[in-house]
């Protein structure tokens, strides 16, 4: 059996020196570059028994490679799929005045944490607290990275080897894995669950109280709903049936403080209605940057505030310097959040912006149809509302002009419906119209050919 001849095999310091593999240094580095390039010489030494591939097929492969390991770089995309809060997808968009007004405080030395006026340290907060119970009515309020860590900080800083009370209709497994008996346990607090998942009553909860009880936490619906044959105690209900010390709180999930979204209650409401503290995420419907906003009583946010946890679970000045800006602007009535601004576009736009892009492409292969969009993110499940889609009706399988479309530089993620590739218009930018209307005249040719 004849060894294969590895000595024409390139050398990789030699290979690096290529311009085809130059350009990838400033996309994904020399290292990765040289790592990639370097696994595929060892797989072709230890293939026996084959010709050694010349120059130029080895480094299309190496090239291939870097593009592939590219494409895993956070870039920039375009939401189509009419979900205005998609996980995936960075869940609400940061406004970009807020983005803006805020560079300096980012790129420069700020006071995060010094006290100005005193010329000492001083609490990392601003005037977030103060803005927080502004939208809620809440005593008291402090932010923490995401709302999983809300939820834990609240259970383990209150309930630790004490009972907490939940619905079995409320034991949620969110998007990611974050489960609410799996974080209970994780807090070292004790899961007692009351009632059925679609029937829970207010004796269910009076029933389940001992003296070792330390909480009740009521957990939003956030990505499903129960319908038909149901029943849920309100936050009033079990106020006036638990004990005094016993803390009631609220994992209420999607943040919904001023919007007027079916399905979505206000947080302020359920501090109204007697909720201890209410706990939601800051990017869902809020609106704002990635944070966990805890709201209520001033003695249980103080407590929180002391907790050694918080010093793993404070956010950094970016969070900071956007949540109070953002904060002011949303109170002074600058701005409304992301999705409530997506949801009142008029259908009647809609189609204006529709029939902007198709303009430029050959009917025959895309129209406007009636579609729908949700919020998503974990809020308003079940909730739809009317929207228009742009409906492409090349001649090829839905799923490949959906890659194909991910593919693009900046990507466009649609869905399929009817065996047809959707493109919402309500989630796609006013600003990236005639992108999307460029790139799939270009697309089109291809298939069309
Ligand atoms: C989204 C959500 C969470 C998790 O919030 P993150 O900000 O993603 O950590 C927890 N509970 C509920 C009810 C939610 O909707």
């Amino acid at each position: 059996m004849n060894k294969t001849d590895f000595s024409h095999l390139p050398q990789i310091g030699k290979l690096l020196e290529d311009q085809r593999l130059k350009k990838w240094f400033p996309l994904i580095t020399r290292q990765l570059t040289a790592g990639i390039a370097s696994g595929i010489l060892q797989k072709i030494r230890l293939t026996e028994n084959t010709s050694v591939p010349d120059r130029d097929a080895i480094i299309k492969e190496i090239e291939r490679k870097c593009r592939n390991t590219s494409r895993k770089r956070i870039i920039k995309l375009i939401n189509a799929t009419g979900i205005i809060l998609h996980t995936n997808m960075g869940r609400t968009p940061i406004p970009s005045d807020v983005w803006n007004t805020v560079s300096d405080i980012n790129t420069g030395y700020s006071n995060l944490e010094l006290d100005l006026h005193a010329g000492k340290r001083g609490m990392r907060n601003g005037l977030i607290p103060e803005l927080l119970s502004i939208l809620t009515g809440a005593e008291a309020s402090l932010i923490v990275n995401n709302n999983a860590a809300a939820v834990f900080l609240i259970l383990s800083a209150f309930a630790k080897g004490r009972e907490v009370i939940v619905s079995r209709g409320e034991q949620v497994q969110i998007g990611g894995g974050f489960r609410i008996p799996e974080i209970l346990s994780l807090s070292g607090a004790k899961l007692v669950e009351v009632g059925t998942t679609n029937i829970t009553k207010l004796s269910d909860y009076k029933h389940a109280i001992t003296e070792n009880t330390a909480m009740v936490l009521m957990v939003h619906r956030s990505n499903f709903s129960i319908q038909g044959f149901t029943e849920n105690p309100s936050v009033s209900d079990i106020t006036s049936v638990i004990p005094e010390h016993i803390i009631l709180a609220v994992d209420q999930g999607s943040g919904n403080t001023t919007e007027d979204i079916p399905g979505e209650k206000k947080a302020g409401l359920y501090i109204k209605s007697g909720a201890d503290i209410v706990c939601f995420s800051g990017d869902k419907l809020f609106g704002g940057p990635q944070a966990g906003i805890i709201t209520g009583k001033k003695n249980l946010i103080e407590q929180l505030s002391a907790n050694q946890l918080m010093r793993v679970f404070r956010p950094g000045k970016t969070i900071f310097s956007l949540m109070e800006e953002y904060l002011i602007r949303k109170i002074n009535g600058n701005l409304t959040g992301h999705a409530e601004t997506i949801l009142n576009l008029p259908v009647k736009e809609l189609k204006k912006r529709g029939n902007r892009i198709l303009r430029g492409l050959d009917r025959r292969y895309a129209k406007l149809t009636d579609s729908f969009i949700s919020t998503g993110g974990g809020s308003a499940p079940g909730e739809t509302f009317p929207s228009v889609s742009l409906a492409i009706l090349l001649p090829a399988k839905p799923e490949r002009i959906l890659a194909r479309l991910r593919n693009l530089e900046t990507p466009i993620i649609g869905t399929i419906s009817k065996d047809r590739v959707l493109l919402n218009l309500a989630t796609i930018n006013p600003g990236e119209l005639s992108y999307v209307g460029v790139s799939l005249k270009q697309i089109m040719e291809e298939y069309s050919d």
